[in-house]
């Protein structure tokens, strides 16, 4: 039985950005590292969506960081076709002229699996859907968060978590220029803070600013959390921090928020995928809204019908969503979606808390299937590789 893993595997703080093409392709270099710490020189040839975009998500730059005092050689390699899009190939030599090997697969979230080997990570919780964790909640009477509380132990972890948003949003807010990269793209956040102008909507318009000041943090290599990943890392920092700013939460409140987040997020992982190269970005910013609505949820004392709704609407409006990223880099549309999804969260939640308690007719388990489906139906022109939609028409005349 698939049992679902600690918070911590989800909420991964680190450098963006990307965290199947940054933080999994580091963790691999590592990990060959640490096997076979006597290397004089590493090939690292990357396959398939990681040959495709891993310029422009940095994997070259971050694997060569890894590596940078002996021979480090990297292949792009276009052609060979491998089980997972996100497959790498280690070949190092040792002092003493003897080869090492280990295959790495970035298989979304950061997380990494060696040689056919499935990823483990901690497993802490005994349920792996959301009906069975909301049938254990009613009988034992708890809530999600207590739920959370039961199997680990994550407070001090969460509490760093819930500083790290922050203070990527405060970096991002202050600083500007232009984004890393050759689509020459200047910084908005700091220009999208409302001010004495604007009379409406001031607290959406920040959110929209706090969502571009983390994305704009992670699209320069900034430390950020996966919530889910690095790419949709600017979606529930923007909600946590609107949230703040509107009304007296508790910070305790706040951080069970996250909780619930991170249950929703790791459901998610466990039943279909956070990972754009496997089920494009309904996987990634469609898993970060649906986190975001279930935090929005929580944190204003909804039963747990209307939890499970706010986060079944928000995945539900992201199904079929591709990921198209332009040249490869994580910033069109990357960073302008995860405003819209944060906004989308608020909306999510909104219409859930308005709707009869347990009245849906779809389930978050259900919709957790059909975005997997979906993921797989899609082309893989569509999961990460650049190959269509926007990065295929950008700079066309079309
Ligand atoms: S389009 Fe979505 S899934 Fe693809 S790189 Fe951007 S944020 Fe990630």
């Amino acid at each position: 039985m698939i049992i679902i893993k600690t918070c911590k595997d989800l909420y991964k703080i680190g450098n963006g950005p990307s965290s199947s093409h940054t933080m999994g392709p580091k963790a691999a270099s590592l990990e060959f590292r640490k096997r076979y710490p006597n290397l004089a020189s590493v090939k690292v040839t990357l396959y398939g969506s990681l040959a495709l975009t891993g310029r422009g998500h940095l994997t070259d730059y971050i694997v060569k960081s890894v590596f940078d005092d002996i021979e480090c050689e990297i292949i792009f390699d276009l052609k060979t076709e491998q089980e997972h899009p996100n497959t790498m190939l280690f070949v190092g030599l040792d002092n003493d002229g003897n080869e090492h090997q280990m295959i790495a697969v970035s298989v979304g979230g950061g997380d990494v699996e060696y040689d056919n080997v499935h990823f483990t990570g901690s497993e802490v919780y005994p349920h792996n859907s959301f009906d069975s964790i909301k049938d254990y909640c009613v009988v034992n009477n708890i809530t999600l968060a207590e739920y959370v509380d039961k199997f680990e132990d994550i407070n001090d972890y969460l509490n760093e978590v819930y500083s790290t948003m922050l203070n990527a949003i405060s970096r991002g807010l202050k600083t500007e220029g232009l984004l890393p990269g050759e689509l020459g793209i200047k910084r908005k956040a700091k220009s999208l803070m409302p001010s004495k102008r604007h009379f409406f909507d001031k607290a959406r318009r920040k959110t929209i600013a706090y969502a571009y000041a983390a994305s704009e943090e992670n699209a320069c290599g900034g430390i950020i959390v996966t919530a889910p990943t690095c790419g949709a890392s600017g979606v529930l920092p923007a909600v946590l921090k609107t949230s703040i700013d509107t009304r007296r939460y508790k910070r305790k409140t706040l951080i069970d928020g996250l909780k619930v987040a991170g249950l929703i997020g790791n459901l998610i992982r466990t039943n279909a995928s956070i990972s754009g190269a496997v089920a494009g970005c309904q996987a990634e910013v469609g898993s970060a809204c649906s986190m975001a609505a279930a935090f929005l949820a929580y944190i204003n004392n909804s039963d747990i019908d209307v939890i499970q709704r706010a986060a079944e609407i928000a995945l539900e409006h992201h199904l079929g969503l591709t990921c198209d990223p332009v040249k490869g880099y994580v910033q069109i549309p990357c960073i302008e979606r995860n405003a819209v999804a944060a906004l989308r969260a608020q909306d999510a939640y909104l219409i859930a808390s308005e709707l009869i308690s347990g009245d849906a007719k779809i389930s978050f388990d259900m919709i957790c299937k059909t975005m997997l489906k979906t993921g797989k139906d899609l082309s893989s022109r569509y999961r990460e590789t650049s190959e269509g939609g926007l990065a295929l028409d950008y700079g066309k005349d079309i």
